[in-house]
Parts: C-alpha cells; structure tokens; sequence
C-alpha cells in the first residue's frame, strides 16, 4: 500500500494551482462585480485541461482517471472554492453521465465541448419540493409529441442554469409509475436552442453571484427525442449514478475548504500576539488545531479513496458516501476553528472566513445531505441496506 500520490498527480495538482493563481482567484473580482457569468475563467479551466481528467483522449480528456479528479476538485476548493461548482457542471454530473449513460453519438456531440470549457453545463434533477426525495416527489413531467417530448414544470437550485447550454435534466414521462423511481426519465437539454425555457437566480448570501444557482422554469420546453438519455425509466438509476461521482468531486470540495480554513487559522494563531506571545502557544489554541489537523487529514485519505475505488473499477457507493459525510464533519470543524481563532476577525472581509464557511455549508446539502448520507450509512452499516446493492456504470474503466 502506498500512501504517495503519484508523481503525475502531484504535478497535475501544481498545474491547478498556477491556473487559480494565474487566472481564477483575481479573475473572479470584476465577474462577481457585474454579476456575469464568468465564462472566460471556466474556459481556462477547460483549456488547461482541468475537466477531463476521466475521459478518453478521443473526446477531448486526459484519461488520468478519478483519483486525479478528487485532487483537481481539492484544490480549485482550496483556492477558489466558487469554482468548485464546476467540477460537477463540466466534469462529473453533467458530461460524465452523458458519457456513461449515452450513446456513441450523444458522446461525441455533448462531451469534448463540456470538458474543453466551451459549452456549460447543468444538472437538474432538484426541485421546490423535491431534494431528498426525487423519486416520490418529482412533479416536472415529459410528454412525448411524435419526435420530440415537450417538458413542463420547474427545477430548483440549478447551478450554471442561467448559462447552460447543454444540461442533464430529469422529468416524470409516467407520473403514476409505482414504484414512482421507474417513471423518471433522463434528458439531454440544450436551452439555448429551444423556446420555452428561463431561470432566476436565487440569491444566497455569501456565494457567488457570478458562477451561481437559479430556479429553472419549463413551459412546454422541447427536447427532440433522440437527447433522450438511456431509455425511458431509467432516469431514477442515472441519476443516482450521477450522484456517486457528484459525491467524489463534493468530497474533495470539502477537504479543500477545510485545509483553507486550517491554513487560515494556523497562519493567524502564529501572528495575533496577546499577553507577549502568539496565541498558538495556547494549549487550547493548540488543541483545536490539532483536531482540526487530524480531521482534514483523514477527510483527504477518504477522498483520495473515492477516487482510487472508482480507477479500480469497483462500486464504489459505500465508500463515496462515507466520505462525503466525514469530509462535511472535517469542514464544519475547521471551519468552525477559524471563525474562533480569528475572533473579531473572521466576521471580516479582510479574511476569508465567512466565505470558506459559506461553501461548506452549501455542500453539506448538495449530492445528498447530511442526513440523506447518515441513514445510507447506518442502514448499510446495520445490514438493513446493502449500500453497494445498486451496481454502478463505470464507462471510463469498463464497469457495468
Ligand atoms: C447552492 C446550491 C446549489 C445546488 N445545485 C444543484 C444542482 O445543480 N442540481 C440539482 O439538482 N440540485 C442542486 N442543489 C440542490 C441540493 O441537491 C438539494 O438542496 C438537496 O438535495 C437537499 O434538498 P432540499 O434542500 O430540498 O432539502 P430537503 O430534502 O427538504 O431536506 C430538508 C432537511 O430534511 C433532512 N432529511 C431529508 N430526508 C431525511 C430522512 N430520510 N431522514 C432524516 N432527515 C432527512 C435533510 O437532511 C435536511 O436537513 C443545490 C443546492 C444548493 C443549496
């Protein structure tokens, strides 16, 4: 067993780095201001190759496989968490599922434009009334009208929708299916190029109001029938899928906001001097630290271990939803000992407290909550619930 990262995975992770400090962490300020769609920064993301780690060469990727994924997606977190979101817009939710649950065509057509960062991507299965519990509660609904299926209803939460120009999005084709989960279908959406489509943005405090969420609206929305994804019915199972690899990208998000908080708190416990002396000589200053130390140290292990599951081809269900809950554990804690280590301070724009706490809030509800994870667990854990008992699709390895 080797605890190492892999030379090329080190290097990979040096490589986004430069692309944050180079382009993103500046680069957001002028977006944000105008509240515009950061178009620009996403497509140097692409261009440097940040979205294609799981992908085959002939579609645009790099074939370095999901391990080198939880990395990226640590990292950008780290640096410049409001571009997490789109780790799962142009890698893993949107075009990863087109790419395991598509045809040899949707591929060619939908892929390489995501991951290059040129077109933007969306996943909507979230709606008003309909979180936790897509399944039973999912109103959206597909018609079908001879060569195309005509979608009504509204999503909710939808990241990028306000920008989107190919999305992954789920809708009822048979709203009395029982069980309801076999009346989900799979779409493969492109809003730019049909009527009846339009989002708001939602405005939540603290994130970004450039790379953001909306509330997406569908009024007799047309999706021709061949951007149907899989077959009809099976939405339910796509999805679920989707969410495992949403898991390993959130996982590594919260790692990297987690480091960013200890980092944060470390530096400051070093400088703020009380009574003559830092205040990282306090025991209790130091008892914190080390737990939050430990903490980011196994949510990282854990993550890397999503990773490692997926390049082996193995289901990786069970461990994709432990460590997306410990790594929520990890980051509440680290960022809960940088908002006590900086005191007054951390209420402030001068640090980046608030913020690191804001995007760790904010994944601790996306790709399954706190408590959606902790029933999985403890129903696996029990043996009430096999959690790998749904098989997975694996494209990229070959798994089925
Ligand atoms: C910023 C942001 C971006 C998002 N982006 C997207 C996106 O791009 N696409 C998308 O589809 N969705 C997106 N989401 C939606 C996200 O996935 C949902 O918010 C999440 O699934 C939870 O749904 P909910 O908010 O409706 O909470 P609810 O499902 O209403 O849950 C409320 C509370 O009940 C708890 N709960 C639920 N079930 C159980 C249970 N069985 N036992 C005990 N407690 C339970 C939950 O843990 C939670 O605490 C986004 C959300 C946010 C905030």
């Amino acid at each position: 067993m080797n605890f190492d990262l892999p030379e090329e995975l080190v290097t990979l992770r040096d490589a986004v780095t430069d692309v944050c400090e180079k382009h993103l962490i500046t680069g957001i300020k002028s977006f944000e201001e105008r509240q515009e769609f950061a178009y620009p920064l996403i497509r140097e993301m692409g261009k440097a190759g940040l979205f294609g780690a799981p992908f085959p060469e002939e579609l645009g990727g790099s074939a370095a496989g999901f391990l080198a994924v939880s990395v990226i997606a640590e990292e950008i977190s780290r640096l410049a968490p409001e571009f997490g979101y789109a780790m799962n817009m142009q890698s893993m939710t949107c075009p990863y599922t087109i790419y395991n649950w598509g045809t040899e065509e949707q591929a060619r057509r939908f892929v390489p434009g995501l991951i290059a960062g040129e077109q933007i991507g969306m996943f909507a299965l979230s709606e008003e009334g309909s979180g936790s519990d897509p399944a039973g509660s999912m109103r959206t609904v597909a018609r079908r009208d001879g060569d195309v299926y005509r979608l009504n209803g509204s999503k909710m939460w939808i990241t990028f929708s306000h920008a989107t120009d190919v999305g992954v999005l789920f809708a009822k084709t048979d709203p009395h299916a029982d069980p309801a989960h076999t009346g989900i279908t799979a779409f493969i959406v492109q809003p730019k190029h049909f009527e009846g489509y339009s989002a708001q943005p939602i405005e939540l405090p603290g994130l970004s109001r450039s790379l953001r969420s909306c509330t997406v609206f569908l009024d007799d929305f047309v999706v021709p029938v061949e951007n149907r994804l899989g077959e009809e019915g099976e939405g339910f199972r796509i999805a679920m899928n989707a969410l495992e690899y949403g898991r390993l990208t959130v996982s590594g998000r919260l790692t990297g906001l987690a480091q960013s908080a200890l980092d944060v708190a470390r530096n400051y416990a070093n400088e703020r001097i009380i009574g003559g002396k830092p205040i990282a000589r306090f025991q209790l200053i130091q008892e914190r630290i080390a737990d939050a130390t430990v903490a980011v140290e196994a949510a990282r292990l854990m993550s890397h271990r999503v990773g490692w599951t997926m390049d082996q081809g193995r289901v990786s269900t069970r461990v994709a939803s432990r460590a997306k809950y410990f790594a929520t554990q990890a980051a509440r804690l680290a960022g809960d000992v940088a908002r006590e280590v900086l005191g007054g301070n951390a209420l402030t724009a001068e640090y980046p407290v608030k913020k690191i706490n804001a995007y760790i809030d904010m994944l601790t509800v996306g790709e399954g909550s706190e408590n959606v994870q902790r029933v999985l667990i403890g129903e696996d854990s029990l043996g009430i619930k096999d959690a790998t008992r749904h098989a997975m699709r694996n494209r990229f390895v070959g798994m089925l």
